[in-house]
């Protein structure tokens, strides 16, 4: 904190800072912010991702913003929706404490009417995609023509997307007397072409990786008897549709054999091992690479040296004899800024080993139980609802249209809602329903969270609700845990439980706030977008048993009202592309865990 105010930024801004938690400010920060607050100067920052370059552009920009001006002064270039939602936002919170400033996020695939409104209304931090800022500027919803201050963030994203002209015709459109300040993970030529062409003598900082958000990884372990670690694993990536992970086993014969047993049961898995030829090796690495795989089984050995970012969890099938092996396997994940989770299934005898790695890594290990089958239902559904929904159309389709409405006339929405999600939760459902609880630790905690869970608003124990927001709106389970904590003005400790998904998370509360909180969170608007909380039939963390919920059939009796009515003119405006640019959603392996149900080791 004390050393934020050495930088030069003012109270409003401490104030955010302390919100945000942040402590110390990153290399990045404190080589740029100091800069950009003392001098007019234009500024090209080469920092790694998540090195926290928002924040060091973003302190200084709307530090030195007008508020009492609704004049657009400030441009931020950003390549993708993604983050160019994200930097709004964490804009809006830095600016929490100055009132009158308004940050306007301009990006494609939204409805530019309605971002043009909220530029009219005054926005003097405009943070837009190239392409659609391109459209707006020629239709002249917007005028750039004043800013003072122009950042092109992750530059050489932007380049490698194609936006080189898009850029050149923006900046184009921008004042002369303005600072440019170009932020880049790498400097290859293009950004210097840039810089050269539309800077001058900027001052430049480079700073190495590392950031003060370093510990992004969340350790988890669940216990099991001996026999269930397979049909564990399988539930652990069930849970996580979206799962891209590398599964460590101790031996080359087990790792041999997982990755086998996965690839039966039609899990995009691959097996790397020092029994496989060099050439072996590079097959499954390159698939990995390309997200074909999205659980990599391996021993410590061969996975020594995989440099593969984005990897959401790490999975200790079995820990590893040195404690500093574990290590090793965790830091897989949690990588270039963003959270991850090391999962550890262990057995009873071994959680003593638990207590060993806490005291090496200095960080508490989050006991959690493995989901029943009925989470797993519930979270595949709301998973396959929202692929849907994010599905882009194929307009080779077209053609075949008579034919398949032919085929569905006389079924309604909703009834075609319910056979389409039914194609695949009865999977799912028929193979989890009768499926044992795998957990063996004593029901003393599970009991607790029984609770009475029959109505709609339960009062007592713990509650676990759906949220209708996760990773593609820029949330990780730090973040949403303050966003629900905040928004409903809840003590440290009252929202736990949090599990982030692709595009929808779960969390719990006491049950004594559960009314609050459906009360807040009724109508609740985010950026113009429904932002919906509603009680999960599922107590989470593996807490209940799925037996109780036999007999339903799969999803279609649920009280879903509010979310099914879909209407409402929300503006989701969510789609499969991820930050990187690829589909998040293509290699589900939904798609091909078709019939293979057969080996459940039970
Ligand atoms: P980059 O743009 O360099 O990739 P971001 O600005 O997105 O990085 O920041 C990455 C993460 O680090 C974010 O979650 C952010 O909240 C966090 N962060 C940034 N600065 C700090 C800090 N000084 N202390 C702790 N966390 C920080
Ligand atoms: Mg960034």
């Amino acid at each position: 904190m004390t050393k934020f105010k050495a930088l030069g930024l003012q109270k409003s801004l401490l104030d955010a800072v302390a919100d945000l938690g942040f402590e110390t400010p990153s290399e990045v920060q404190e080589k740029a912010i100091p800069i950009l607050l003392e001098d007019e100067t234009d500024l090209v920052a080469l920092a790694q991702t998540g090195t926290g370059k928002t924040a060091a552009f973003g302190f200084p920009l709307i530090q030195k913003i007008d508020p009492e001006s609704r004049t657009t002064q400030g441009l931020i270039l950003s390549p993708t929706r993604e983050l160019c939602l994200q930097i709004t936002n964490e804009l809006k919170f830095y600016a929490k404490y100055e009132k009158s400033i308004n940050v306007v996020a301009i990006y494609g695939g939204a409805s530019i009417t309605e971002q043009a409104r909220q530029v009219k209304r005054g926005a003097q931090i405009v943070v837009a995609t190239p392409g659609r800022m391109k459209d707006m500027i020629g239709r002249r919803l917007v005028d750039i023509s004043k800013i003072d201050y122009c950042i092109l963030d992750e530059a050489d994203e932007m380049l490698n997307m194609g936006f080189f002209e898009d850029i050149q015709d923006i900046l184009s459109n921008t004042p002369k007397e303005k600072s440019t300040w170009l932020f880049s993970a790498t400097m290859p030529r293009e950004v210097s072409v840039i810089a050269k062409k539309f800077m001058h003598s900027p001052q430049e900082i480079t700073v190495g990786d590392k950031n003060a958000g370093a510990t992004t990884v969340q350790h988890e372990f669940y216990v099991v008897g001996g026999r269930d670690r397979y049909p564990a694993l399988k539930r652990l990536a069930d849970t996580n549709p979206d799962i891209f992970s590398v599964v460590f086993c101790r031996t080359k014969r087990d790792t041999q054999r997982v990755a086998e047993k996965l690839i039966e049961d039609g899990y995009n898995a691959g097996a790397l091992h020092g029994d496989l030829s060099q050439n072996q090796r590079d097959l499954v690495m390159n698939s990995f690479r390309k997200k074909q795989i999205q659980m990599l089984v391996a021993t410590d050995v061969a996975a020594r040296g995989i440099d593969v970012d984005n990897i959401t969890h790490v999975i200790n099938y079995q820990l590893p004899d040195e404690i500093e092996t574990y290590t090793h396997r965790s830091g897989r994940t949690g990588r270039a800024g963003k959270s991850g989770i090391s999962m550890v299934i262990v057995t009873r005898s071994e959680l003593r080993k638990i207590k060993a790695i806490e005291n090496k890594i200095k960080q508490k290990f989050i006991s959690k139980t493995i989901p029943t089958g009925m989470e797993i239902c519930e979270i595949q559904l709301y998973h396959l609802a929202s692929k849907i929904k994010d599905t882009e159309i194929n307009e080779e389709i077209e053609s075949y249209l008579p034919a398949i409405n032919d085929v569905f006339q006389g079924i309604d929405r909703e009834e075609l809602i319910k056979k389409i999600v039914s194609v695949e939760f009865t999977r799912f459902f028929n193979y989890y329903n009768k499926k044992r609880d795998l957990n063996t630790t004593d029901s003393r905690e599970r009991g607790e969270r029984r609770g009475d869970r029959g109505g709609d608003v339960p009062t007592s124990g713990s509650v676990r609700y759906f949220i209708n927001v996760g990773e593609k709106d820029g949330y990780d389970w730090m973040s949403l845990k303050d966003f629900i904590r905040d928004t409903v003005s809840l003590g440290k400790e009252d929202v736990f439980k949090v599990d982030v998904k692709d595009s929808f998370s779960f969390f719990n509360t006491d049950a004594d706030v559960t009314e609050k909180i459906l009360s807040i969170f009724t109508d609740f608007k985010v950026d113009g977008r429904f932002v919906n909380v509603e009680v999960s039939k599922n107590p989470g963390g593996g807490g209940g048993r799925g037996r109780r919920d036999r007999g339903r059939s799969g999803g279609g009796s649920r009280d879903r009202n509010r979310r099914s009515s879909g209407g409402r003119g929300r503006d989701r405006n969510t789609s499969s592309k991820r930050r990187d640019g690829k589909s998040s959603g293509k290699s589900s392996y939904s798609g091909k865990r078709r019939d293979k149900r057969k080996s459940d080791f039970f």
